[in-house]
């Protein structure tokens, strides 16, 4: 088993091994580096949300690539060390820069400059409530980072219009505000956990599991932790064996035009011609241009005469004209003509199978009725004896007339008239 895992692995050395060394020629002193394997200048104003853990789009990287995001710092005591690693390595990687950071420590943000990173802001002082802030309180936040993280650069045109929402608490408004600014909101990939209380191993494993679960993309690290420090080297080294390379990405300005891409690439996993939703038509998007010709209704249409009376439906004097020139129907509209069920058994059966039939065809309902009485009077004894004197009475009622004024006798009468 871990024979053949390392056969694996050395095969898949093998077969890469070709790839970093492209670029290992660009890291004077360091012939076995990852290296930085191309630019991607972007334009936020046409790609304003990117990273998939959050959003639709995220960079246009091609399978295998990677690009490396840091939070949180500068902070000499891991920042430093982070910033060693990649420079040993060639690695260009994207900062995401605290305000109150970058007030305590300039020269860690001139160092991530001089050495050629992208630097962009994290707002200033990292609270985790961005997604339910209101503007007079963002504003600051968002503008604070930026301020602090400018102020210490030698060049403040090197500060890239890149933001990532702390803890990615993401809102529109804040969304919105810095779009409306230029700024591109960057979300993530996927992260390492690095923040959490786990291993430098686990930090590493994760790494190396989500990058390989989509094949590309933005990884999300802090470079302010200690096991973020003691995984890296792992996570590089795995990097290289496994084929994978590094994007640096830039900011599009006036001389430095944004790389081309195609809308579609700005999708993870783009839709291949053999996708049927990718040839489906999209719904159209209605937009309705009389919309003051359908007004709302009116209370006087809901049969309401004023606003306080309750909305219950109301006689519309179409009604009443109707019930007024129709005739109520006679009772013996509702009578069982001569000559039914037990008419015709009458003369196939005796007269006293019939009048039982004909008993029985209507029983049901009384006898249905009687039970529910019953049980109704075991149940609710105690109750009904204190109930309104209408239920009781009309019970007994029920019970002592209904075998003279139901159908069924008067049908068993007619039986008998006939016979
Ligand atoms: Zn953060």
């Amino acid at each position: 088993m871990v024979r053949t895992r390392s056969w694996i692995v050395l095969c898949l050395g093998l077969l890469t091994a070709g790839a970093p060394a492209a670029y290992a020629a660009d890291c004077p002193g360091h012939p076995d580096a990852l290296g930085t394997s191309r630019t991607l200048v972007v334009d936020p104003r046409e790609h304003p949300r990117i990273g998939t853990m959050q959003y639709r789009e995220t960079l246009p990287l091609r399978d295998h690539e990677v690009v490396l995001t840091f939070d949180d710092g500068p902070l000499p005591k891991y920042s430093n060390q982070v910033l060693k690693m990649l420079d040993d390595e060639c690695i260009k990687a994207t900062f995401f820069i605290i305000g109150q950071q970058a007030k305590a420590n300039p020269e860690g943000v001139r160092k991530l400059v001089a050495a050629g990173h992208t630097v962009g802001t994290h707002s200033m002082s990292h609270p985790l409530t961005f997604d339910r802030m209101p503007v007079e309180k963002y504003e600051p936040e968002i503008n604070g980072g930026i301020e602090w993280t400018s102020a210490a650069m030698t060049d403040p045109s090197k500060l890239a219009p890149f933001f990532r929402i702390p803890g990615l608490m993401r809102a529109e408004g804040v969304e919105n505000y810095l779009i409306s600014r230029g700024i591109q909101v960057w979300s993530a990939d996927f992260p390492a956990d690095d923040w959490r209380h786990v291993s430098s191993d686990r930090v590493y494993q994760l790494a190396m599991q989500r990058l390989e679960a989509k094949g590309k993309g933005i990884l999300l690290l802090h470079d302010i932790q200690a096991r973020t420090v003691a995984a890296l080297p792992k996570i590089i080294r795995d990097l290289k064996a496994r084929g994978y390379r590094i994007v640096h990405v830039v900011p599009a300005t006036a001389d430095r035009p944004a790389t081309p891409t195609t809308p579609v690439e700005w999708l993870l996993h783009p839709p291949t011609e053999t996708t049927p939703i990718a040839r489906w038509p999209a719904v159209p998007n209605f937009v309705f241009t009389e919309t003051r010709t359908l007004p709302a209704p009116a209370l006087a249409d809901l049969n309401a005469l004023t606003e306080h009376q309750p909305l219950l439906p109301r006689r519309t004097k179409a009604q009443t004209n109707i019930a007024s020139t129709l005739a109520v129907p006679g009772r013996d509209l509702f009578a069982i003509p001569e000559g039914s069920v037990e008419v015709l058994l009458s003369t196939t059966l005796s007269r006293r199978a019939a009048t039982r039939m004909a008993m029985a065809a209507e029983t049901p309902h009384t006898a249905k009725d009687k039970a529910a009485k019953g049980k109704a009077g075991k149940m609710h004894a105690p109750r009904t004896a204190h109930a309104a004197p209408a239920g009781p009475k009309h019970a007994a009622q029920a019970k002592n007339t209904a075998p003279k004024s139901t159908t069924p006798t008067r049908l068993a009468t007619g039986v008998k008239k006939r016979a």
